[in-house]
């Protein structure tokens, strides 16, 4: 598979054009950034930590029948996958009430929600990532249909259905994560970026202790060291 120009660079990843139209790669950066691009920084190691993990847990979803664009981990830093019209919808997936949950409503932090909540954001740096609501978002056109949206959340919430108890049996609790989807040539909703610690919070079971980008984030230090643990529980090593 060749590696042909840049389609485009976000914060963590670069995406690179291939001899085939319908396949992309994903180059994993080192950079770290938080509060919509305010905070920079960058740890060696940490790209390639979230290409590995994404693939395992890809793998792990690919194998529940959750349809993803992954198709292979060429090297340390590129993944190959599926060329897809991205959905601007960040999907927001809570368990256990931080972050702009605690900030936004008030909810101490730390609590175990009653049931999972599933929350829209538009993916848009200049907004800085405003909620969304059903009617934004069709009246945005972000999607074509209210079956879509329906669809977006009935795959987030499978999704925490497998990841859940799949960390918890590993020592880790999965707080809250995001997700995003794209469609596919045949126009079929696909889960797509990543999944790594960049994206999701991990606070481990016996502990409190925060295995995420929250380390970044509250300048706990240790990020890498947190995200390799992440990929050696994944892996039972
Ligand atoms: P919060 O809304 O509390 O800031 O984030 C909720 C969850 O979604 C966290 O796991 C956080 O990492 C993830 N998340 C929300 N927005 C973004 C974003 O723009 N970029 C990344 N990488 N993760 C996000």
């Amino acid at each position: 598979m060749e590696k042909r120009e840049l389609l485009y660079e976000g914060k963590a990843k670069k995406l690179f054009l291939t001899d085939d139209p319908d396949l992309v790669i994903s180059e994993f950066k080192d950079s770290l950034t938080a509060f919509n691009g305010e905070k920079k920084s960058s740890e060696i190691g940490k790209g390639a930590l979230n290409n590995k993990i994404s693939t395992e847990l890809f793998k792990l979803l690919e194998s529940h029948g959750i349809q993803t664009h992954f198709v292979q981990m060429l090297d340390d830093n590129n993944m190959l996958h599926t060329k897809v019209d991205v959905i601007l919808i960040e999907v927001i997936v809570r368990n256990i009430a931080t972050g702009s949950l605690t900030r936004n409503l008030g909810i101490e932090d730390g609590t175990v929600l009653p049931f999972t909540l599933v929350e829209f954001d538009y993916k848009n740096d200049d907004l800085g990532d405003p909620k969304l609501n059903d009617q934004h978002a069709l009246i945005l056109g972000l999607v074509e249909h209210q079956d879509e949206l329906d669809k977006l959340r009935r795959m987030a919430r499978q999704i925490n259905d497998i990841l859940h108890p799949f960390f918890f049996e590993k020592g880790l609790n999965l707080v809250d994560f995001k997700l995003e989807f794209g469609k596919d040539s045949n126009g079929n909703i696909i889960l797509i970026d990543e999944i790594s610690p960049d994206n999701c919070r991990f606070w481990d079971v016996k502990s409190g202790e925060k295995m995420d980008k929250d380390r970044f984030r509250q300048g706990l230090g240790g990020v890498t060291v947190a995200y390799e643990q992440v990929l050696n529980r994944i892996l039972g090593k």
